[in-house]
C-alpha cells in the first residue's frame, strides 16, 4: 500500500513522517523539540521528584498527544540524542 502523501505549496509531493515513540531513557530534557513543534504533541515533565542521586536529567520530554502530530519531523532534526521514532501513514 502506498504511503500517505501530502503536497507542498508548490504542489510537490512529500511523505509526512509521524512520531510513533520517544525514548525517554535517552532524553536529556533540553526542550529543543518542544520549542520547534508546531502542534500540541509534546510535554516537558519536571522530574525533580526523583529522590535518587543519580545523573538523570532534571526534566524529561513525554508524548502528550500523538494524534496531533502533522509529521513534519522537526523534533527529530533538533534532537541531539536521536530520541524520536517515525513512520509514514498508509494512504
Ligand atoms: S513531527 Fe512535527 S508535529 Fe510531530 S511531534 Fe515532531 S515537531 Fe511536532
Ligand atoms: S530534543 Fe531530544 S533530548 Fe531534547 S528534550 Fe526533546 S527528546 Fe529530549
Amino acid at each position: 500500500m502506498a504511503d500517505y502523501t501530502a503536497l507542498t505549496r508548490a504542489g510537490n509531493p512529500w511523505i509526512p513522517q509521524f512520531v510513533t515513540a520517544l525514548d525517554e531513557e535517552k532524553c536529556i530534557g533540553c526542550g529543543r523539540c518542544y520549542k520547534v513543534c508546531p502542534r500540541d504533541v509534546l510535554n516537558l515533565i519536571d522530574s525533580d521528584e526523583d529522590d535518587d542521586e543519580d545523573e538523570s536529567a532534571a526534566a524529561k520530554m513525554t508524548l502528550k498527544d500523538l494524534g496531533d502530530c502533522i509529521g513534519c519531523s522537526a523534533c527529530g532534526r533538533v534532537c541531539p540524542k536521536n530520541c524520536f521514532s517515525y513512520e509514514a501513514l498508509a494512504a
